[in-house]
């Protein structure tokens, strides 16, 4: 019995949990499991059409010995955490006190350090592999289809590859002047951080929103202002790719969510140091998150599209080539399947392929693997038809 479970009702949750059942061949049986039981039910209640067995359960997966618990009553072969950030350490430990195989969709981060790096989950890899458990790190889109991308690209397009810009554009309007797409807390902890690039065996460090770029973007979108940040996949990229030379991460923000930004930094409001408020601790950043909109509640306000890509320079034959892969998403489209908007759907998504990749045996392996550490054809072969196809093209301009 191919029984899978899924951690975290949020937004991506919800998409993961859609594009499951919507497999009922490869993911025979659910299990949805969360902080709060009534928003596991009320996103049940919504896939009820599909022919399938979910159960809904509550767990608090700071909690190593709950997550055993409800691992040891469920049993499945592989856990989706799609909750937070920090509870992959506590999912992971006990996994291998289950014998239960591990995915995730980001880095591990400590809740009260704005810092993150692959080191704690990689810690993990011999006990993952004396176990014979696998743990699939990552897959999200970014992280995840670009670590895919960069490991397809290797393998067809490249014989090197000199230089990579990974490129994220959010073209959504959801009509508000400030909200995240996904959870505000880990949203703005990630673009307030200083950012970072690679180039020539150095990392490079630069103000927040230091460097901007214009960038055209295909099917409609047209010019937007994107800035350099650091983001964790360029981590586990640099250690496999090695012979690459400069990698950047970009992303695209309006005027008004950096304006909106700038003014809640200068007034405290996205600290991650707790303060005392009337007699009790509170942290500003989680105070913010819970008066701003819910992610998970953008979905039907949000129109245009996402494009994420890479922008690839290298070699092929002798030839110098350049290469631009990526995905349009189409947030009303995405709300039309699942109830999300896209950035849910786009990690959702190739999180639930991903599991199904391990179950079908075409992902495999012992220990704790980045997504490009895999075979990309299988992944690159479907993830069309999970929803996020993809196009490669012979740009003439160069992008400096
Ligand atoms: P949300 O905040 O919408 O959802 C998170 C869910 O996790 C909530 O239902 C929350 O429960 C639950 N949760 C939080 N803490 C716990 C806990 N201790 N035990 C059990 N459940 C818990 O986040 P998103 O859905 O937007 O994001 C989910 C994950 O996806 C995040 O890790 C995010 O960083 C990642 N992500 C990755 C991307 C990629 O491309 N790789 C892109 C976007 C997101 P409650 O409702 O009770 O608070």
């Amino acid at each position: 019995m191919n029984r899978v479970m899924i951690i975290g009702a949020g937004g991506v949750g919800r998409v993961a949990l859609h594009k499951c059942a919507q497999h009922p061949e490869i993911f025979q049986e659910i299990i949805f499991a969360s902080r709060t039981l009534s928003k596991c039910d009320k996103i049940v209640d919504d896939v009820k059409n599909y022919p399938h067995k979910i159960i809904t359960e509550q767990v608090d997966a700071d909690n190593v010995d709950e997550v055993v618990k409800l691992f040891n009553k469920s049993r499945p072969a592989i856990v989706i955490n799609v909750a937070l950030p920090y509870q992959n350490l506590p999912i992971m430990e006990a996994c291998l006190r289950c014998n239960v195989n591990y995915l995730d969709t980001a880095i591990y981060e400590h809740p009260s350090v704005a810092k993150y790096c692959y080191a704690p989950q990689w810690e993990f890899h011999q006990r993952f592999k004396d176990a014979g458990l696998l743990a699939i790190l990552g897959c999200g889109f970014d992280p995840g289809v670009t670590n895919v991308y960069v490991a397809y690209a290797r393998k067809h397009l490249f014989d090197r590859i000199k230089t990579i810009d990974i490129i994220d554009c959010n073209a959504g309007d959801h009509g508000y002047p400030f909200a995240t797409n996904f959870n505000p807390e880990i949203n703005i902890r990630e673009v307030t951080a200083n950012g970072r690039y690679y180039d020539q065996g150095k990392w490079i460090e630069t103000k927040p929103m230091e460097l901007k770029r214009v960038f055209n973007f295909p099917e409609g979108i047209g010019d937007r202002n994107m800035y350099l940040l650091y983001h964790e996949e360029m981590e586990s990229l640099i250690k496999n790719f090695p012979e690459i030379e400069r990698m950047r991460f970009w992303m695209t923000f309006g005027d008004s969510y950096l304006y909106h930004l700038k003014a809640l930094e200068n007034v405290g409001m996205t600290n991650v140091k707790p303060i005392v408020f009337q007699g009790r601790e509170i942290v500003p950043l989680q105070f913010l998150r819970e008066v701003l909109p819910d992610p998970a509640s953008l979905g039907s306000r949000t129109v245009g599209k996402t494009c994420i890509g890479i922008w690839f320079v290298g070699e092929k034959d002798g030839q110098a080539r350049t290469c631009y892969l990526y995905n349009v998403c189409d947030h009303q489209e995405a709300y039309r399947e699942v109830g999300s908007q896209a950035v849910s759907y786009t990690t959702g998504a190739p999180a639930a392929l991903a599991a199904k990749l391990f179950l079908t045996g075409q992902w495999s392996g012992a220990g704790v693997f980045n997504v490009e550490e895999f075979d990309p054809d299988p992944f690159m072969e479907e993830i069309g038809d999970w929803g996020l196809p993809w196009k490669n093209t012979t740009p003439t301009t160069v992008f400096e």
